[in-house]
């Protein structure tokens, strides 16, 4: 069977070396030497200045809203995970969508101005599919007026664009390490930010809110990392490169097989270097992409439909249509794509698509 993404797993022993340290303390959670050191070796690699990672990728995005204090609406995107939506609503926000670009597949834009109205407290965008968004323009409206931006950057690992890491944009960034992501904890995830002076908050706010052992710095949560899932993060460390190497080449098959086809491709923005997390392909219509689908379930190949449905679908949202969210969502899907992936397959997938089209 090959699905859209297999999860890396390290060398068992190469687990179990990092595993035998914790075992060696006794320590297996409350931010103990892995959980540290993880959050070192990101800094570095990553280059950013402030992470605290986090028990998966959907608490950062809570806390997030919750530390800057927004309260009323927030603009956000319909083509995303439910995650980005459902933090919004669960922080007590009404979200309000703006529609995508039909390319980029990011919130577009150019429509989020006459979305801001008195109650407009922040923008929260998906760099979908490691896409950025148009940053430069959401960062020139929300200094115009005086909005918080957030980017849910969940797929995001090690994504560059004008030559720093993506995470370093919007006052904060969020990434989601779960098992099916490029570098994953298992569960996990992290919130990433420039400003030294929020570290303390958010800090706490992961921490039930303790400051130190018997005092309180106001209303927090549980979303500590464990020491198990940071062992997880450093074991993968050194195969990184040739999980992004092997990658690339999929993505690099993929481009030149299909190019010749009738269907349409994820618009990468300029100045990006990009992660290749996902290979989204976009159908005429939802017929054809249905078509193709059950002739790759037919041979033992699931790709995924992501992200289907369009969110303003969701039974809590009331009455917000986006008709170009709607149309691509019910038309893109996502190509297997992991690092051991062979050209055999590869070859097979292809096929059954361009004869299906
Ligand atoms: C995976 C994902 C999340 C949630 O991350 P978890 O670690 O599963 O909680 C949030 N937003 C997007 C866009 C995602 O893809």
């Amino acid at each position: 069977m090959i699905n859209v993404t297999k999860t890396f797993l390290p060398p068992q022993d190469e687990y179990q070396a990092i595993l035998k340290r914790a075992w060696g303390t006794g320590w297996v959670t409350n931010r103990g030497v892995l959980v540290q050191e993880l959050e070192q070796k990101l800094k570095d690699y990553l280059g950013v200045a402030n992470i605290l990672a986090m028990t998966n990728g959907t608490l950062p995005l809570q806390i997030a809203i919750k530390a800057l204090g927004l309260k009323g609406e927030i603009i956000t995107t319909p083509f995303s995970y439910v995650a980005t939506t459902s933090s919004i609503v669960w922080e007590g926000c009404t979200p309000v969508f703006v529609d995508i670009h039909p390319g980029y597949l990011t919130i577009d834009e150019t429509k989020i101005e006459a979305a801001i109205t008195s109650k407009t407290s922040a923008i929260l965008a998906t760099h979908v599919f490691g896409n950025p968004c148009a940053i430069e323009v959401i960062e020139n409206i929300a200094k115009k007026h005086h909005l918080k931006v957030i980017y849910d950057a969940a797929h995001c690992f090690g994504v560059q664009y004008k030559g720093q890491s993506i995470f370093n944009y919007g006052d904060m960034s969020t990434c989601s390490f779960h098992a099916t992501k490029l570098f994953h904890t298992g569960e996990g995830g992290a919130i990433v930010f420039k400003d030294d002076t929020l570290y303390n908050d958010l800090y706490y706010r992961h921490n039930f809110g303790h400051k130190g052992n018997e005092d309180f710095f106001g209303l927090g949560i549980n979303a500590k990392m464990s020491e198990l899932q940071a062992a997880m993060g450093l074991a993968l460390f050194p195969h990184l490169d040739s999980i992004l190497e092997a990658r690339r080449f999929i993505v690099d098959f993929y481009n030149t097989q299909l190019q010749d086809t009738n269907l349409k491709f994820l618009k990468l923005r300029g100045h990006t270097n990009w992660n290749y997390s996902y290979y989204p392909i976009i159908f005429n219509n939802e017929t054809q992409l249905l078509k193709v689908v059950k002739a790759l379930n037919a041979a033992d190949i699931f790709p995924r439909r992501y992200f289907y449905p369009s969110l303003d679908n969701l039974p809590y949202i009331k009455n917000q249509h986006c008709e170009i969210s709607n149309r691509i969502g019910s038309s893109i899907l996502c190509l297997p794509l992991y690092h051991d992936l062979i050209e055999k397959q590869q070859i097979r997938i292809v096929e059954l698509i361009k004869v299906h089209l």
